[in-house]
């Protein structure tokens, strides 16, 4: 890229959210020549945000970020069944191979966490879960101070307490974005915008709107900063959302809603899976189609969310002792050992006892279980029970970008000067099994897509009032 005219370096581009996405774009932006200003609505830095919390896996599609370009594009359409499209597959698999080596410089440590190829590139010292807790010693926490302090250090403004709360269209192709502070509001005018301010788990209306009805029933597996702002702010100005029924999560012990102990890990879901899955009334879910994200979803859309109970044998819950794949922490013995509900019988009606359920509704549940083709049979006495829960981590869905990370009307044009990246965006993760591509790569990979399509868009000279780049 050019470099910049003096009064390109005058033009002004507004990040909302100091996430991973947000600070790859104003890091990204800094390095272009650009100067960015970061509205942060916490008071502590990245305390609100999921990128902190995470377990710090960086990988596109289950695939380390350096893999091959055409292998991430394959996985990429793979996984969500070609609902990401060619074009955000192309821009996701080829950026991505940049994010690594980027964040590397910026003094990121990572590591591989185990032998596989999705923990290759972790952020150090690894994380396993801790609920909400802020460890600023771990590698999530560390990689975020890191492009925080290399951010000021270059001159960079990150307004803390700071919640955007408008986005309005203004002359000459510009837009003015309104927040609130403890001070009261305040304005900035931007020629740009990027709008990265983490998705709207954290936001039961909106999970109630989008989701399902009792969706906000659900536990919420994620900070409590992503409240959907930035895509209300988007749909506000006629940007067109793609996904939005989706979200992406695990199944945790019903315990958690009471104990930071349970969450995020142990995650039940291979209980859930291969075991099986019943309601209140003792009716069998069925699960045989299902990866984790999209049994989340479709138990967040059901009635009942909270309602759900794992049956399986004892040959399971051994299996639930083994190592997992990405070092995270295991059900057996995790569960108890952090004080989560499970029961045990030696009948499958002394189960329904300990539950509350029906016995005859339980057995035929069970037995419908073991006639299915394919199924893990529940024969191996003691039978357990584990109340589940779906936990969701961030929501899938977002406001429809194009590759250059810019965000696009329901039409497909795009909305000049705005900009959208991370759990904001939707069309990445997602389709109709609720495809799991990658939280923090998809941050950072249009976090630094946005930064750059922002720099060549404020290096085209100001327009005459009249002029300017229509929204
Ligand atoms: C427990 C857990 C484990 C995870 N593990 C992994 C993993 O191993 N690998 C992986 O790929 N993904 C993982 N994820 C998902 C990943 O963390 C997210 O997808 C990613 O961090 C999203 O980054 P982001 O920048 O979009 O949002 P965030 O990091 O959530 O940042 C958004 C920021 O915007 C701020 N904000 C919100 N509203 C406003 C507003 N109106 N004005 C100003 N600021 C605002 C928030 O306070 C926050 O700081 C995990 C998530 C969780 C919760």
């Amino acid at each position: 890229m050019k470099p910049l005219s003096a009064e390109a370096e005058q033009r002004a581009c507004v990040v909302v959210g100091e996430g991973l996405a947000g600070m790859v774009a104003a890091r990204r932006l800094q390095q272009l020549g650009v100067s960015a200003t970061v509205l942060e609505k916490g008071d502590v830095e990245g305390g609100l945000g999921n990128t902190v919390i995470s377990g710090g896996i960086v990988h596109v599609a289950w695939l380390p970020p350096d893999a091959a370009v055409e292998a991430k594009r394959d996985r990429l359409l793979a996984e969500t069944d070609g609902e990401i499209g060619p074009e955000l597959a192309d821009a996701f698999a080829q950026m991505s191979s940049h994010v690594i080596p980027w964040l590397v410089a910026e003094g990121v440590r990572m590591r591989a966490k185990t032998a596989g190829p999705a923990t290759r590139w972790t952020f150090w010292p690894f994380r396993s879960g801790d609920g909400r807790r802020l460890h600023p010693e771990l590698g999530p926490g560390q990689a975020m101070s890191a492009l925080y302090a290399n951010f000021r250090r270059s001159g960079g403004t990150i307004v803390l307490g700071a919640r955007a709360n408008s986005l309005e269209p203004v002359a000459g192709g510009r837009w003015r974005v309104g927040y609130g502070t403890g001070d009261g509001p305040r304005s900035l005018l931007a020629d740009c915008v990027l709008l990265a301010d983490g998705g709207f788990q954290g936001n039961q209306e909106m999970l109630s709107r989008y989701v399902g009805p009792n969706a906000g029933l659900c536990l919420l597996r994620a900070a409590t900063g992503g409240t959907g702002d930035g895509l209300r702010l988007l749909l506000g100005v006629g940007a067109g959302a793609v996904g939005l029924g989706r979200v992406y999560g695990h199944l945790v012990s019903a315990t958690a809603l009471e104990s930071d102990e349970l969450w995020p890990f142990p995650h039940l879901d291979e209980l859930c899976l291969k075991g099986a899955l019943v309601s209140r009334r003792g009716d069998l879910f069925p699960v045989t189609v299902d990866s984790p994200e999209g049994l989340v979803t479709r138990l967040a859309r059901t009635e009942d969310p909270r309602g759900f109970a794992a049956i399986f044998d004892e040959g399971l819950w051994a299996e639930a002792a083994h190592q997992h794949t990405l070092g995270i922490p295991v059900a057996n013995p995790g569960l108890v050992e952090r004080g989560g509900h499970l029961c045990a019988s030696p009948t499958i009606d002394g189960l329904a006892a300990a539950l509350g359920m029906a016995e005859r509704g339980l057995a035929a549940a069970v037995d419908a279980h073991n006639c299915e083709p394919g199924s893990v049979p529940i024969k191996t006495p003691p039978y357990r029970a584990v109340r589940v829960l779906p936990g969701i981590t961030f929501t899938m869905g977002g406001a429809r970008i194009g590759p250059d990370a810019g965000v696009r009307g329901p039409d497909g044009r795009a909305i000049s000067g705005l900009y959208a990246a991370g759990s904001t965006a939707g069309g990445v993760n997602g389709g109709p099994r609720g495809g799991y591509v990658g939280g923090l790569a998809a941050a950072a990979t249009f976090g630094y897509i946005a930064g750059g399509s922002m720099a060549a868009h404020v290096a085209v000279p100001i327009s005459r009032p009249g002029q300017g780049r229509q929204p």
